[in-house]
């Protein structure tokens, strides 16, 4: 059997090149095409991971419109807010997606983990879930958008993870009025807690409202961090991004 670091390793070889390819084809391609795009290079090997945040529903939309049957996955941390998991529920049924799937953590982990180690926290209920997931699949889908924070200005549209798999990324050039145009004029149904002024919701304890600042405060509001790890890059490094 071949090691695990050798079939990662090969497998980055095959996929960089074909990423760089397909930036090049689809650099000025609108977000629907990527997808497209991406779907038809993995066909049945590929899953879109979404938060079902405050504009995931721009991302689910273009992808029910699309195919409903793809593997969207959520990751269901056992500490989201009750909104987040009716949104998911309402969403999923609006956009009529068949294949949402919940990732849940072992269930071993401390409850009060995320007050004394947010890292270990966001690696146990986070991380190592999703990777379980995605061992099954040979790319995914993200919403990421390149102005949400520092560490993401230089994010490509195609691109190579940690473990070789492609990683789309088909909304990276758009721009909050951009997301705000397309929901609007979808009439896509927004996350209750955007209105009450959380502009990036993820788990409950780690994020509050944030009146009139940038796309991810609120998020870890008691630290300067921005990402959660589970985005890596293509060497296998967590990348963290600690504000200046
Ligand atoms: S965001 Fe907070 S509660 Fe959620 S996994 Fe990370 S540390 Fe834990």
């Amino acid at each position: 059997m071949q090691p695990l670091r050798e079939l990662n390793v090969s497998r980055a070889q095959a996929v960089v090149p074909e990423a760089a390819r397909l930036n090049e084809r689809f650099a000025q391609a609108p977000a629907d095409e990527i997808l497209r795009a991406a779907l038809s290079a993995l066909p049945g090997r590929i899953a879109l991971v979404s938060s079902f945040g405050a504009d995931s529903a721009v991302l689910l939309h273009l992808l029910a419109q699309i195919d409903r049957d793809v593997p969207v996955l959520m990751l269901e941390t056992q500490m989201l807010f009750a909104e987040t998991l009716q949104y998911q529920r309402d969403l999923s049924a609006h956009l009529g997606l068949r294949d949402v799937r919940l990732l849940v953590p072992d269930p071993d982990v401390p409850d009060d983990l995320h007050r004394r180690d947010t890292k270990a926290c966001c690696q146990l209920r986070k991380v190592a879930p999703l990777e379980c997931a995605l061992a099954e699949f040979d790319g995914s889908i993200t919403g990421r958008k390149r102005f949400q924070t520092g560490q993401r200005t230089q994010m490509p549209l195609f691109e190579a993870d940690h473990a070789g798999r492609l990683r789309v990324n088909p909304l990276a050039s758009w721009s909050a009025q951009d997301l705000s145009d397309h929901l609007r004029a979808h009439d896509l149904p927004r996350h209750p807690l955007v209105a009450q002024g959380y502009p990036s919701i993820g788990c409950a304890p780690c994020t509050q409202p944030a009146f009139g600042e940038d796309a991810r405060a609120g998020r870890w509001a008691d630290e300067s961090r921005e990402e959660c790890g589970i985005h890596f890059a293509p060497d296998g490094r967590i990348i963290r991004r600690k504000a200046g």
